[in-house]
């Protein structure tokens, strides 16, 4: 039997969206352990996302699944009008889901750029427009948005991509501007290289030549990030808004 007041984010409400596979699965499990009633959120691969639910259950976390596509405002819209039906509140939205379409400049179609934005980025302005709703009734609320190294550094084959992510700051720091008198606090996080399906066709030497350039010398894991969400949606980050948080092994400085 749990005794409230435990864990740091006992009685909130999260939802992390994109949470059935590598980042998503990891910050779930992390919000979870930490107390949070976790809503793990994906859009196609049902096994996978029940898969994040029994590790969280494993280690005496609570959740539920919840299928949309972020890209789909109708969607959005109703999944967290539900969370809200259901649990009373929405506390923490942790917008993670996301896709590459990598490819030469020359080559892309405007139909890759379409699905990247509307995808990466409307997808977290859908469900933050959601969200926000009910975080400004509450008077709080914690918001972590997923951007990319490339969003500041750029990288050659991902301009819809980077693009896409580059967006994700802008939008952080201005919902970050017009929500702090909530009290809802708006940051981004901006992994390097990490370990997922999404990097996973990345030969041994496209791998090898972005190690090269890691200080630390080694590409990151999901758990790497997943700890820095945890803590930015504590009590102990209270103080901070507006950020983009680097998680890169210093690829990026
Ligand atoms: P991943 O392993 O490819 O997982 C992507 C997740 O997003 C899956 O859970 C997927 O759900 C979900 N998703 C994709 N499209 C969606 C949609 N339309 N609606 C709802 N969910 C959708 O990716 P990852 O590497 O963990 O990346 C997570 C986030 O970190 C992304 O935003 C990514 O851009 C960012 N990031 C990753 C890296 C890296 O090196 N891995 C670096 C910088 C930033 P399904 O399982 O149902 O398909």
């Amino acid at each position: 039997m749990k005794t409230p007041g435990e864990k740091p984010l006992d009685g909130k409400i999260a939802l992390v969206t994109g949470g059935s596979r590598g980042i998503g699965r990891a910050i779930a499990v992390e919000l979870a352990g930490a107390g949070a009633f976790t809503f793990v959120n994906y859009v196609r691969n049902k096994e996978a996302a029940r898969e994040t639910l029994r590790i969280m259950e494993n280690r005496g976390g609570e959740g539920s699944l919840l299928s949309f596509d972020v890209s789909d405002s109708d969607a959005v819209q109703d999944a967290i009008r539900g969370i809200t039906e259901e649990k009373g509140r929405i506390d923490i939205l942790i917008n993670n889901a996301g896709i590459t379409l990598n490819g030469i400049f020359v080559r892309t179609k405007p139909e890759v750029w379409d699905s990247v934005m509307d995808i990466n980025l409307k997808g977290v302005f859908n469900c933050c427009r959601s969200a926000t709703r009910y975080m400004m009734k509450q008077r709080w609320g914690r918001i972590v948005n997923m951007t990319s190294v490339v969003a500041l550094s750029g990288n050659a084959g991902q301009v819809c991509y980077s693009a896409s992510k580059a967006g994700i700051i802008g939008l952080t720091k201005s919902l970050a501007r017009e929500l702090g008198p909530r009290n809802i606090c708006v940051n981004a996080v901006a992994p390097g290289f990490i370990e997922t399906d999404m990097t996973v066709s990345i030969d041994d030497a496209g791998r090898g030549k972005v190690i090269d350039q890691i200080p630390l010398g080694k590409t990151g894991t999901p758990d790497d990030v997943a700890v820095v969400v945890a803590f930015l949606v504590s009590g102990k980050a209270d103080y901070i808004t507006g950020q983009v948080i680097h998680v890169n092994g210093g690829l990026y400085m």
